[in-house]
């Protein structure tokens, strides 16, 4: 993504920081008292204004001549050279690079050091919940004892994964997500100052996709404005990416690909999609395969493709919830492409506490599934599949593929539809566990008998 628009529509004052009422009245009347913490930390989604605010806090600290209202000058040269990143007193480090591990290594003899130009030193460390424990330490022994004039602020998109003693010697603040409303004036701002034409549509379309990241939003805007920003063109490109993304997890699945997936994945959350979105549109490709392969009869891509559907279908549920947005979804891809070892009987085994355990020392009986047949009946709640699948027989299982032969067509039809398919697997998953998957088949026998009809017919 391009940042360009960003970083030069980046709010110079507290007063143009937009959607943190909460953080910058607390920030503006601690400046103007002049009580300043020596460490805070700044949490919350990306895009949201953290790193904009830290710079914020830095200039109004370091300024020689900062206004009652506890806003910067932006005359002094302190101001000017920060608001040209020209300032060698404000330091900042990106955690999530090697060198940033680097950097808090030395950090502790260097923060000794008098500052250059300013009176005082500020350290903004971003994304510090990607350090190491041996530099997280390092940093605690910095907060521990600073010296009077130095400031550290740090931020992160994930607090959970700060350890207590770091977050115990912070002041805390926590951003939210900026509303769709405040996004679109300020898309409209730009985009008047910078002589885009625009539909007021495409900047809503934007503000929605961004969900509450200014930097993504505009990082779009800039992306999608070579000529007219209309809602057309922006749906459009926002759709084709999602559907690129879409078959590239899908191909990513099918190749068994764990390490692609994981960095589709990962890219689309570092681009600002909704995943939740993205997962149903993903649902809705592994529906059209799994159509195509029972009308194509492509009966072997069957299993995996309905393991999938109910990986993700979980993912879904779970995405609402979820404290790392991007978990669920990386779940979902390791166990679909992870060939899991089954443990030995002793370790775990995977079937429900009221069900006789189906195998020993790794193998698993075909006598032990039948047993659990009636089970697998009861939880298959439509009437008409079920009473077909009761004329199947289960005739082996291979490689946790349960195959079932039934000797009449239409009970065959009837549990081979996609509704059929879909019901009994996720019977036979709710009382075997997750990892079975299920194949049917029509009697060889039978086959031959429709067939010598057909010929006679067409003789
Ligand atoms: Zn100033």
């Amino acid at each position: 993504m391009s940042f360009a628009l960003y970083r030069k529509y980046r709010p110079q004052t507290f007063e143009h920081l937009i959607g943190q009422t909460a953080v910058r009245t607390t920030l503006l009347e601690a400046l103007k008292k002049g009580k300043l913490s020596h460490a805070y930390l700044f949490s919350g989604p990306r895009g949201t204004g953290k790193t904009t605010s830290a710079r914020l806090i830095a200039k109004a600290i370091q300024c020689e001549n900062r206004k009652e209202n506890g806003e910067p000058c932006e005359e002094c040269n302190i101001c000017v050279a920060n608001s040209a990143n020209e300032n060698m007193d404000l330091i900042e480090i990106d955690a999530a690079s090697n060198r940033g591990i680097d950097d808090i290594r030395d950090l502790r003899e260097k923060i000794r050091f008098a500052p250059s130009l300013a009176k005082s030193k500020v350290y903004i460390i971003d994304e510090v919940h990607m350090l190491s424990k041996e530099a997280f330490n390092a940093l605690l022994k910095s907060l521990e004892e600073p010296p009077v004039n130095v400031y550290f602020i740090l931020a992160t998109t994930e607090i959970h994964k700060i350890p207590e003693t770091i977050i115990s010697r912070c002041q805390r603040y926590d951003f939210k997500r900026i509303g769709e409303k405040q996004i679109v004036e300020r898309l409209k701002y730009i985009a008047e100052a910078e002589n885009i034409d625009f539909e007021i549509e495409a900047l809503e379309i934007l503000a929605k996709s961004a969900d509450g990241g200014m930097r993504d939003a505009i990082s779009l805007m800039q992306q999608f404005s070579n000529g007219v920003l209309s809602a057309e063109i922006v749906r459009e490109r926002l759709g084709l990416s999602k559907d690129q993304n879409c078959e590239s997890l899908y191909g990513a699945l099918g190749s068994g690909d764990t390490q692609k997936g994981l960095k589709i994945i990962q890219d689309l959350h570092l681009e600002g999609f909704d995943l939740q979105e993205f997962t149903s549109s993903f649902l809705g490709l592994l529906r059209s395969k799994m159509h195509d392969a029972v009308f194509e009869q492509k009966q072997a891509v069957l299993p995996n493709i309905l393991n999938w559907i109910s990986l993700f279908d979980e993912a879904w549920m779970k995405l609402k919830k979820t404290s790392i947005a991007t978990l669920p979804l990386e779940i979902a891809l390791i166990r679909a492409t992870q060939k899991f070892e089954i443990a030995p009987a002793s370790a775990s085994v995977i079937v429900r506490k009221d069900a006789s355990p189906l195998r020993q020392e790794g193998l698993m009986h075909i006598d032990g599934v039948k047993k659990q047949i009636p089970q697998i009946l009861k939880e298959v709640e439509n009437i008409s599949i079920r009473t077909s699948f009761q004329t199947g027989t289960l005739i082996n299982i291979d490689s946790k593929i349960l195959k079932f032969q039934f000797s009449s067509k239409f009970h065959y039809d009837k549990v081979n539809s996609p509704e059929g398919i879909v019901t009994i697997e996720s019977a036979i998953k709710k009382i075997l566990g997750p990892e079975f998957n299920i194949l049917f088949e029509l009697d060889p026998a039978v086959k031959e008998m429709d067939w010598e009809v057909i010929e006679e017919k067409t003789i």
